[in-house]
C-alpha cells in the first residue's frame, strides 16, 4: 500500500490531506537542539594522605564508572590534578564560599567578618547546628574582595578547569522538616540563634531603607 493510501485508509479521504500536511510540516520544521551531553562529576575531599599513584588508583575507578569530573575540595593542587588529568577526568576546585570554618586566616585575623545571629552572637565563636558553620558576612566589602581574590587565584592556574561556588548563602534559618528531629529543633518560627545577619553590614542597611 502506498504511503498516501495508507493514511487515506487510516483517517478517511476527508482528512487524509491534513494528515499528509502534518506529517510534512514534522518532517521539514527544524526540531528544538538536542541537548548536550549528559556528564557526571562528583565532590571529592583532597586532604587525604595519598600518593600520585594511589589518586591515580582512585581516579581510574571514578572514570570507569562514567564520571567526567571531580570537584575537589583542599588539597594539593598539583598532585590531585595531575592525577585526575591522567585518568581523563577534568579536575575543578570545590570552593567553601562563605561557609569558611576551614579558614585559619580569617578567623584568626577578622573574626568581625563572621555573621552575627538575631541573638548577636557570632557564627565564629557559636556556630549553629555544627561546629563547621562558620560563615563570612557578604555585606562586608573587605570579605568580598577577599573572596574574589582567593577564587581569581584558583581560578588563574591553568590546571583547573573551574571554580564550584558552595555555600553562597547565609545560615539555614530553618532547617528542611526531616532534620528537626537530628538536631532535637522545633523549627516552626525563625528562631534567633539560627537567624543571620545582624552584623550592620550594608546589605542590611540596603534591605531596610
Ligand atoms: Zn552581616
Amino acid at each position: 500500500m502506498k504511503r498516501r493510501e495508507f493514511i487515506r485508509t487510516a483517517t478517511g479521504a476527508a482528512t487524509a490531506g491534513t494528515a499528509l500536511a502534518a506529517i510534512s510540516r514534522t518532517a521539514c520544521a527544524p526540531g528544538p537542539e538536542p541537548p548536550p551531553p549528559f556528564t557526571a562529576w562528583t565532590w571529592v575531599h583532597g586532604n587525604r594522605d595519598y600518593d600520585a599513584a594511589e589518586w591515580r588508583r582512585r581516579f581510574a575507578r571514578l572514570r570507569q564508572a562514567g564520571l567526567d569530573a571531580v570537584l575537589v575540595g583542599g588539597g594539593d593542587v598539583a598532585l590531585v590534578s595531575e592525577a585526575a588529568h591522567g585518568e581523563g577526568l577534568e579536575y575543578h576546585r570545590w570552593f567553601w564560599t562563605l561557609n569558611r570554618n576551614g579558614d585559619e586566616w580569617a578567623q584568626t585575623n577578622h573574626p568581625e567578618w563572621f555573621t552575627v545571629s538575631r541573638n548577636l552572637e557570632s557564627s565564629l565563636a557559636q556556630p549553629p547546628y555544627v561546629g563547621y558553620y562558620r560563615w563570612v558576612c557578604p555585606s562586608r566589602e573587605p570579605v568580598r574582595d577577599y573572596l574574589r581574590g582567593l577564587v581569581g587565584e584558583l581560578a588563574a592556574n591553568p590546571a583547573v578547569h573551574g571554580v564550584h561556588l558552595d555555600y553562597v548563602r547565609h545560615c539555614d534559618v530553618i532547617l528542611p522538616r526531616g532534620l528537626w528531629d537530628t538536631y532535637d529543633l522545633v523549627q516552626d518560627t525563625e528562631l534567633p540563634e539560627f537567624d543571620f545577619c545582624y552584623c550592620g553590614g550594608s546589605y542590611r542597611a540596603h534591605i531596610l531603607l
